[in-house]
């Protein structure tokens, strides 16, 4: 089962759509029932896209991925901060 101080750490693989389909259902699952956790699923889900569309400034591949990287770490770090666990 997966608890509210996992679901952040699962929710950047998920974004990314690099989570199994049984991790991912679980946290949809956690989601439903769990209100904290929605609003931190839905904050972090409009962080991130907006940080992948500025992904659209031409960078190389290289600086792309690290870029790339460290938003996922920076959008973590802020949304569990806001919800102070
Ligand atoms: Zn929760």
């Amino acid at each position: 089962m997966v608890g509210c101080k996992g679901i952040i750490y699962k929710l950047t693989e998920m974004v990314d759509h690099d989570i199994e389909q049984e991790i991912y259902e679980e946290i949809l699952e956690h989601i439903e029932h769990c209100d904290k956790c929605f609003a931190l699923y839905n904050t972090f889900v409009k962080t991130i896209s907006l940080c992948h569309n500025m992904e659209k400034i031409k960078l190389p591949k290289k600086k792309k991925k690290d870029f790339h990287r460290w938003i996922h770490i920076e959008v973590s770090r802020v949304v569990v901060k806001k919800y102070r666990w």
